[in-house]
């Protein structure tokens, strides 16, 4: 079953279309890489699906999980399973770990994590974090592995992932990345997970990777291959897609 489809997607920010057209499916128990250039629009995808009201989704539409949900608010979407980890998590003064990893357990400040959970924040590492405010002062790899953790307690269907690997050092990388891993194979959730760097497909098993160019994706492939062609090419000629003609490139011909 597709957990995320969309049909012709086409978004502005304040009045500049920054995606044109999209259209792509996510089915239950995937993963899809997205590369892309600074300023592609990758973050602006993940606001569209999310509903933030900054982006404005000028025609075409989303289903999840068959449902349309064009229309529906952000609240609305994460209710139904769609959540986020952002590229920058901020920092929330007067909110300790432990409370909103409550609330992201639906559990009351109160309440106290079962064994289970207790033993999946040791996993992340973010025991003795519990009792600090939100970000304040904690490094990158401890905000990414915080906002995974999150994202797992909320039970997401669907894991939209804009760069769960900046900042984070090669050990916290293995670490979010491989119970990420195990996360969405445990539940058949999908993940859109958006990179810079190749390390993360060392633990997190992607079908297809594609990059967002020109306000569109090209050429869903297999990601391994297109991070080569990326890192030795660049995009433009990654999405130029040489191989389809020639079948394969002609690395002799390019020197
Ligand atoms: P990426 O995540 O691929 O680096 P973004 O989606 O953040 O790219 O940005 C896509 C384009 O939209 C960029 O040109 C960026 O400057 C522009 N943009 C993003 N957010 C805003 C905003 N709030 N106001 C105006 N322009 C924006
Ligand atoms: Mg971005």
């Amino acid at each position: 079953m597709d957990i995320l489809e969309v049909k012709d997607l086409t978004v502005s920010i304040q009045g500049k279309v920054i995606l044109k057209n999209l259209s792509f499916t996510l089915k239950k128990g995937e993963s899809h890489i997205l590369f892309g250039p600074n300023g592609s629009g990758k973050t602006t995808l993940i606001g569209a699906l999310l509903g933030l009201p900054s982006y404005e989704i000028t025609s075409g539409k989303i289903f999840f999980m068959g449902q349309d949900i064009t229309a529906k608010s952000t609240d609305e979407r994460a209710k139904l399973g769609i959540v986020a980890s952002f590229q920058s998590p901020p920092e929330i003064a007067g909110v300790k770990l432990a409370d909103l990893l409550k609330l992201c357990l639906g559990k009351k400040p109160e309440d106290s994590f079962s064994s289970e959970e207790q033993q999946l924040i040791e996993r992340f590492k973010l025991t003795a974090f519990l009792g600090r405010d939100m970000n304040v002062g904690f490094s990158g790899g401890e905000r990414k592995r915080s906002e995974i953790l999150q994202l797992i307690f909320l039970k997401g269907k669907l894991l939209l992932l804009d760069e769960p690997d900046s900042g984070v050092d090669v050990e916290s990388l293995k670490l979010l990345a491989s119970e990420l891993q195990r996360y969405i194979e445990r539940t058949g959730s999908a993940a859109l997970l958006i990179t810079h760097k190749g390390d993360i497909m060392d633990y997190i098993k992607a079908k297809y990777g594609c990059v967002l160019l020109n306000g569109n994706f090209h050429c869903f492939t297999d990601p391994l291959r297109m991070y080569e062609d990326i890192k030795n090419y660049g995009y433009e000629e990654c999405v130029a897609c040489r191989r389809r003609n020639t079948g394969g490139w002609n690395f002799e011909q390019r020197k």
